[in-house]
């Protein structure tokens, strides 16, 4: 068996598992953060946790790049540059910014894990060995979809860092609790964070004009579509003064 049709059967079934993701956490909530409960087995350290389960994401990417027999081109040298812009920053740079005394589910810590490993082995041997030959040479840089899409990749990038930022800068040092949010989108959805991670995954499908960005996009929408209704339902139910015109994930819409 070649290692494209492996990579077919293992970006096929992930998708399918996708799929199945959303159904579930449509009616049970991740169990992390404000929905953390007992019951899902042993707990450890937040920071730890966001450092172990999304280092391969990074790591794994510059492997991929630097291990394939094709010669790297202008092209690839940026679509890894705007991978590690994303993910240097989630797996060495976030999680200094969570609360120091927070936990979270090892299930959850495994799983995440996974993804990223499956994740980053459909990026990474696409965009550097399995694309068509020469897909991504110097001159995709100036085609319009590259350009269109690291324009919207960098649009859900400037919201998503944005939008934790103003998370994390809610509470004080020591503070666990949770607080309304407020400016930036906050003012239109309850989770601007998730909004512009999707957005960033969807230039990222349009930027490099492939399947694999199309199963991260897909599994981005899987995972945080669901958590984004539950925490909007959560923040009404918790804050009596929640603002009603807020929305949950899509302005005005969602
Ligand atoms: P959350 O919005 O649930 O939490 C982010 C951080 O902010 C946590 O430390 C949380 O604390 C804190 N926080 C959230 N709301 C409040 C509030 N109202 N008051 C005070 N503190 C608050 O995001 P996630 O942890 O789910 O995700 C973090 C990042 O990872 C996001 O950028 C998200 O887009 C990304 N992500 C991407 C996925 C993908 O599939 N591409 C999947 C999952 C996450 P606490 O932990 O105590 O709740």
């Amino acid at each position: 068996m070649s290692e494209l049709q492996v990579y077919v059967i293992i970006y096929l079934s992930f998708l399918a598992l996708a799929v199945i993701t959303f159904l579930i956490l449509v009616f049970i909530d991740a169990p992390y953060g404000r929905h953390a409960t007992a019951g899902w087995g042993p707990f450890v350290n937040n920071r730890i946790a966001w450092i172990v389960q999304e280092a391969p994401a990074s790591l794994m990417m510059f492997f991929y790049f630097f291990s394939s027999s094709r010669p790297a081109t202008a092209a690839t040298l940026v679509l890894l540059i705007m991978w590690q812009s994303h993910y240097a920053h989630r797996a060495f740079i976030y999680p200094f910014s969570l609360s120091v005394n927070k936990r979270a589910p090892l299930i959850t810590v495994l799983l995440a894990l996974l993804f990223n490993f499956v994740n980053t082995y459909i990026q990474g041997r696409w965009l550097f060995s399995l694309a068509p030959d020469s897909f991504y040479n110097a001159a995709w840089l100036q085609d319009p979809r590259f350009i269109i899409g690291a324009l919207v990749f960098i649009t859900g990038y400037i919201i998503n860092k944005y939008s934790d930022y103003r998370l994390s800068a809610l509470r004080k040092p020591g503070e666990s609790g949770y607080m309304i949010p407020r400016g930036g989108l906050y003012e239109l959805i309850s989770c601007p964070n998730y909004f512009g991670e999707m957005i960033t995954w969807a230039g990222w499908s349009i930027a490099t004009w492939s399947p694999a960005g199309v199963f991260f996009l897909v599994w981005t929408i899987a995972n945080l579509g669901p958590r984004a209704l539950a925490h909007h339902r959560w923040y009404s139910e918790t804050f009596p003064d929640y603002p009603k015109n807020r929305r949950a994930l899509i302005p005005f819409i969602l």
